[in-house]
């Protein structure tokens, strides 16, 4: 029987302290790895450096090395690896499925605010494809201007070259994309030249993770990302995207919710193994 080699990845962002719901996917993560004898890794996803903050890298490893979460290699950092986040979105241009975005947030609002049932997605209100159409004499207008562009997904474009395409996900099964599902996202951002959505599968592809584990709030993301697996030819994984840890209220757990941070927990005398049994529910 040929064995497939196993590798999975925890990515957090250093832009806050972890949680439970953090301790949850590193766990999966890392179980997954071990129960195949494969590798875990840790990267840490930096790309939005007006939130990360260079403490938090150390302390997250110090967490993770508390609760004896233990990773196989040396982490990376998004933040070293620009260059070939800025090749993906090259070729994707070159396969014309981006398209150069002028508007703010505020222009983004205020077209909404003339259109009656606004498209919405998951992830609330889908962009109005205001920049869709664009001549290249406008293009060339709002450049003169000193204008720097966003780059969006042109969805339909990206349909009539990937046709219908899955992924397959361990909890969810088999999931036909939805191309239209996130509307023509921002590949990549005019602050930082890439999206998460890029960095995410182009690492993917470059640490060879054979089993994505995530959060099920990043499930509509991997439509997205199924579309990119295809579009730039780079391997796809499977996906596990598993529940999210709530608080006591049933409320999900975020970074502002300090006192339930492991820092906290750990100040506050509980053991690692008290710590781990909390997500253990
Ligand atoms: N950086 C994301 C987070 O902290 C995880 C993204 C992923 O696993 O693809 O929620």
């Amino acid at each position: 029987m040929i064995q497939t080699a196993v590798t999975t990845r925890f990515a957090p962002s250093p832009t806050g302290l972890l949680h439970l719901g953090h301790v949850y996917a590193a766990k999966v993560a890392q179980d997954l790895a071990r129960s195949h004898s494969g590798e875990y890794l840790l990267r840490f996803e930096d790309i939005d450096t007006s939130r990360t903050r260079e403490h938090f890298y150390q302390a997250i490893l110090d967490d993770l090395d508390w609760l004896g979460i233990q990773h196989d290699q040396e982490p990376i950092r998004q933040t070293d690896r620009l260059p070939q986040y800025t090749a993906a979105v090259q070729s994707l241009q070159d396969l014309g499925v981006l398209y150069p975005c002028f508007c703010t947030r505020k222009d983004i609002s205020r077209e909404l605010s003339h259109i009656t049932n606004a498209p919405h997605g998951p992830e609330g209100t889908l962009y109005a494809q205001t920049c869709r159409n664009l001549s290249p004499d406008q293009i060339d207008h709002y450049l003169q201007q000193g204008k720097t562009p966003s780059w969006r997904l042109n969805t339909s474009k990206a349909k009539s070259l990937t046709s219908a395409i899955s992924f397959d996900d361990e909890i969810h099964g088999k999931i036909n994309v939805d191309h239209d599902l996130l509307g023509d996202v921002i590949l990549s951002r005019k602050d930082i030249g890439t999206s998460y959505h890029i960095a995410v599968v182009v690492d993917d592809a470059f640490q060879n993770i054979s089993h994505v584990t995530r959060g099920e709030d990043l499930l509509p993301s991997t439509h997205i990302h199924t579309i990119l697996q295809k579009l730039l030819k780079l391997p796809q994984p499977s996906y596990q995207h598993h529940r999210l840890i709530n608080d006591d209220c049933g409320e999900r757990l975020a970074k502002r919710n300090a006192p339930l941070s492991i820092q906290a927990l750990r100040e506050q005398g509980h053991t690692s193994e008290q710590v781990l049994a909390m997500i253990m529910v």
